[in-house]
């Protein structure tokens, strides 16, 4: 059998998955993600098209990528998205297309997601009271997002995943009913640390909730046994005793998983960023619109994955926070860097 390429960093971790931001607009406005006007929007030209992200998928499967996972912003605000997913989808190396989303849209699109490929979605849903809901998002409507949740399940885009940020004094009391939903539905919730990103009064240390102590809590409602999954990524997965679904914990902070990470992003302006918390990124936009040819692009994805750094040594004990969450010219925030 012909061996399939694949792609080693600095330190013999393979590289096969790509998140690609497509857009940095959002139809909400987390609490803990944006500022309540919103950002600045990246202006249109500077955004890649379809094409040359579809180019970029191409090249970089050639080279060993396997997964890819569309988020933004909002992916599900910019326009004619199936176009971009059945495009990814016909790449013969393409194991696994995913999207991440708020589900807002979800239910007008999970059917034509599906049907033009897409396998599997991620839904982050951090509240399940109406009201909490619109306050962390300022103003969404939790309605909206079950009735993506119900959508996306008739159209098989399973296993669902629900990601949730436990985030001290917001909906902290909450942890317990979103674990409760894995006994009786087939899901995957997930309980993520929240990341220092944006301004002090968006993330602060007594805000953050160790993988340990949201453990304790899921614990309290029954015992845990671990799961193994065949695609588990950085979560780590666990079942309740007879539960259909399975609760996650992904500790970016407190246990973080850079050994094993095998992630390249995409930001919306064609900048590959080979480590969420490094802001060193390789700009392929110019090589895209300069006439440059695939073994250029090819020499460039190459190159940030040589660049990879080993781990973010950042720890939730550091007092120089700040200096992640800011930047002279702008602040880090998810929606921008691609979630
Ligand atoms: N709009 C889509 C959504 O909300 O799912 C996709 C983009 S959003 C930036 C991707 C993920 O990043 C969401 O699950 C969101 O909760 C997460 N996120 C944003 N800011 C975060 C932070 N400071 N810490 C942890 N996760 C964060
Ligand atoms: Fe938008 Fe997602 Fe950020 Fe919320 S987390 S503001 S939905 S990009």
């Amino acid at each position: 059998m012909e061996k399939m390429n694949s792609l080693k960093d600095g330190f013999q971790r393979t590289i096969d998955y790509m998140r690609i931001s497509i857009t940095d607009r959002c139809n909400l406005r987390c609490i803990y993600c944006m500022p309540p006007d919103g950002l600045n929007p990246i202006e249109r030209k500077e955004i890649l098209s379809y094409e040359e992200i579809v180019r970029i998928v191409k090249i970089a499967a050639e080279i060993g990528v396997r997964k890819v996972r569309i988020t933004g912003g909002e992916p599900l605000t910019r326009k004619n998205i199936t176009y971009l997913i059945k495009n990814i989808k016909n790449i013969p190396s393409i194991e696994d297309l995913s999207l991440t989303t708020n589900g807002i849209l979800l239910s007008q699109y999970a059917e034509e997601l599906s049907d033009a490929g897409l396998d599997r979605i991620n839904i982050s849903l951090d509240s399940l009271k109406p009201d909490r809901y619109r306050e962390i998002t300022r103003g969404g409507d939790i309605h909206d997002v079950l009735k993506g949740i119900e959508a996306a399940e008739i159209a098989g885009l399973i296993p669902i995943k629900i990601n949730m940020i436990p985030i001290r004094g917001i909906n902290d009391d909450e942890i317990g009913e979103f674990a409760k939903i894995t006994l009786n539905s087939p899901y995957q919730v997930r309980f993520i640390e929240f990341m220092p990103f944006g301004t002090e009064d968006m993330w602060n240390k007594e805000k953050f909730i160790s993988t340990g102590e949201i453990k304790s809590i899921v614990e309290g409602i029954g015992p845990l046994t671990p799961a193994k999954l065949r695609k588990s990524g950085p979560a780590r997965y666990f079942r309740f005793n007879g539960a259909a679904g399975v609760v996650g914990f992904i500790s970016p902070l407190s246990n973080h998983f850079c050994g094993e990470c095998n992630r390249l992003r995409l930001t919306t302006t064609g900048r590959l960023r080979p480590c969420l918390f490094s802001d060193t990124e390789i700009d392929l936009k110019p090589a895209l619109r300069g006439g440059a040819p695939d073994s250029e692009i090819e020499r460039l994805i190459k190159l940030s994955i040589e660049i990879k750094p080993q781990g973010h040594n950042i720890s939730i004990q550091d007092t120089d926070l700040k200096k992640l969450m800011y930047k002279k010219e702008h602040i880090r925030l998810m929606s921008r860097i691609g979630g």
